[in-house]
């Protein structure tokens, strides 16, 4: 019988394929103590070769599907396995403690990774501990004869089923196979959904416990337009979702004739409908979606993305690819945003509590200057390829942004002095994601030449409910009445010195909350590429002085989230 478990609707289309489960088995080992050693050594050989056996299949594939570059990585693993002094150690320690192999490699492991972790300025021998924890897994998986997945190996169609996904398990993901996914935790703002939603394939999150509900290679059918998953559905419900995605694709061709049209409201008002991107490939998807700019290139992927922190040059050319693919349309580039859920293995940022309100963004670029120097000098250097603007995430006081502009003029003074060209008409703006940030705005507009502002945080912010917990997911609400008047005082802030303001939050994509910002007189909509063309079909059915009347009454009569959403219901109709 079909069962049916509902999660967060993460990314829009439907999928039906079999699952995957991208789930860690249990590793727990137990010592031993052994008196056959030799045959505990043919186990270790065995469990090794296995191992590189099975590492060299999967470079292989991983080189066909993701490139040669992504495979790269299983390199280096099967040059662990080949390490002699690994192995004699280990051979040593079954030997003189007759233990087994798996308590005695995972020893051995232990001190080399503790000493080379312990090399902290060291990238190269931090990535080959990496290395190593990663091979352990293989090795003793395969002594306790149990599976790893290995999701690089996928060379079928499949839904992908997991506790979590962080963004680099999804940039692994290969399209052509992964149909959808589903996971167990997260939000609408999760970066994996926000990735889902960039590679277009459809995403449930925080369904809570879909890894207990789903067994490998059960049929599933995801709707990613409602959030829920169907586990092994009977004949009629296939056709009946087979319909339903006719139907949306049908949709989706209608909205492609949009690709080239202005973004207008049916009473002829103009706004800008821009993407946010995470790395300069996704400008197909911008392009192919009729982005008329970048409103938030999120450039800590180029960092998360690298094994050591990109250079000024690797930089450079990232931002030059960006500007110049956009054909002098604007881009809006954020400096780096690590911390909260995006880690930086090679930054070794301390461990805390609570990661969201700690280290992280324009705090951890004004303590380390020296990170945040570099890029602004890529990011200077390359203003001269097309139309820039520099914005710095995470600010929260005035302090700051005075001080990330200081160090900005600073470091053009400094290239224009050595002679490199610079443009001089780069707009510094701040993203307002701190609900400080937004009490204050009208000070802040005296100063910077933009707002964007950052729902995804400034909503879990303003109602202390995490955006990642679906527990809370009730609360995250971008239509709660008090995020409204957070935004129309952001936006009429700006507006009464003259500055725009824009939202790069997932808000700005959101087909409830596009009216009300419409009407609260929002300049810019940055979103993921593909709901663009959804939203700029929707723009053709609004007036902007009826929404005006609506976003009016939103912010002062409605009390609760439902409320609001019935408004616009009334406001808006097919
Ligand atoms: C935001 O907070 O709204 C935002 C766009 O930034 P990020 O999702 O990268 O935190
Ligand atoms: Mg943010």
């Amino acid at each position: 019988m079909t069962s049916k478990v509902s999660g967060i609707a993460a990314s829009d289309g439907i999928a039906h394929a079999k699952a995957y489960l991208l789930v860690e088995p249990d590793l727990t080992i137990e010592k031993n103590e052994i008196s056959d050693t030799d045959a505990e050594m043919k186990r270790l050989t065995e469990a090794t070769d296995k191992a590189k056996e099975q590492l060299t299949k999967i470079r292989a594939i991983a080189a066909e599907s993701l490139g040669e570059e992504e495979a790269q990585v299983f390199d280096a693993h099967i040059m662990v396995l080949s390490d002699p002094d690994l192995m004699d150690q280990t051979k040593a320690v079954i030997d003189s403690e007759n233990v087994n192999a798996e308590y005695a490699f995972k020893q051995v492991t232990n001190t080399f990774i503790t000493m080379f972790e312990g090399m902290e300025d060291n990238a190269y021998m931090q990535e080959r501990a990496a290395d190593i924890r990663d091979v352990r897994k293989r090795v003793i998986a395969n002594l306790l004869n149990v599976t790893l997945p290995s999701p690089a190996t996928i060379e079928e169609e499949v839904i992908i089923i997991a506790e979590d996904l962080t963004p680099s398990d999804t940039a692994q993901l290969n399209k052509k196979y992964v149909k959808a996914f589903v996971t167990n935790v997260g939000g609408r703002t999760s970066h994996s959904a926000i990735m889902a939603r960039s590679l277009e394939i459809p995403a449930i999150v925080g369904t809570k416990d879909i890894t207990e509900r789903v067994s490998e290679n059960d049929q599933l059918i995801v709707d990613g337009l409602e959030g829920d998953v169907y586990i092994n559905p009977s004949e009629e419900e296939i056709s009946s979702f087979n319909k339903k995605a006719e139907d949306y694709d049908k949709l989706k061709l209608e909205w492609d004739q949009l690709l080239n049209e202005p973004s207008v409201t049916k009473d002829g008002k103009h706004v800008e409908l821009a993407a946010n991107i995470g790395t300069p490939k996704d400008l197909v998807g911008v392009k192919d979606n009729g982005g008329e700019g970048i409103g938030l290139y999120r450039t800590e992927f180029l960092y998360m993305d690298s094994a050591e922190l990109p250079t000024e040059e690797d930089q450079y050319e990232a931002y030059k690819k960006v500007l110049e693919g956009m054909e002098g349309k604007p881009v809006v580039v954020r400096t780096m945003d690590i911390g909260g859920d995006k880690e930086l293995p090679y930054l070794e940022l301390p461990k805390e509590m609570n990661p969201f309100l700690g280290y992280r963004a324009i705090r951890v670029s004004l303590d380390q200057d020296s990170i945040f120097r570099t890029q602004l000098r890529a990011l200077l250097r390359a203003s001269v390829h097309g139309t820039l603007r520099i914005m710095f995430p995470m600010i929260a006081t005035l302090q700051e942004f005075r001080e990330a502009k200081a160090i900005l003029e600073e470091e053009k003074t400094l290239l224009i002095k050595k002679g490199v060209e610079v443009s001089d008409s780069i707009e510094v703006g701040i993203m307002i994601e701190i609900p400080a940030a937004a009490v204050l705005a009208d000070q802040f507009a005296k100063e910077v030449d933009f707002f964007s502002i950052g729902t995804n945080d400034l909503i879990q912010y303003t109602m202390a409910a995490d955006r990642m917990n679906e527990q809370v997911s009730y609360l995250y609400q971008p239509y709660n009445p008090s995020i409204l008047r957070l935004v129309k005082m952001v936006i009429d802030a700006a507006h009464n010195e003259g500055k725009w303001a824009g939202m790069c939050g997932e808000m700005a994509g959101d087909q409830i909350a596009v009216p009300l910002l419409i009407g609260l007189g929002l300049d810019e909509f940055s979103m993921s590429a593909t709901s663009i063309l959804k939203t700029r079909s929707l723009l053709k059915k609004l007036d902007s002085d009826e929404m005006k009347e609506l976003s009016h009454k939103a912010v002062t009569e409605c009390t609760t989230v439902d409320e609001v959403i019935e408004l616009v219901n009334q406001y808006v109709k097919d």
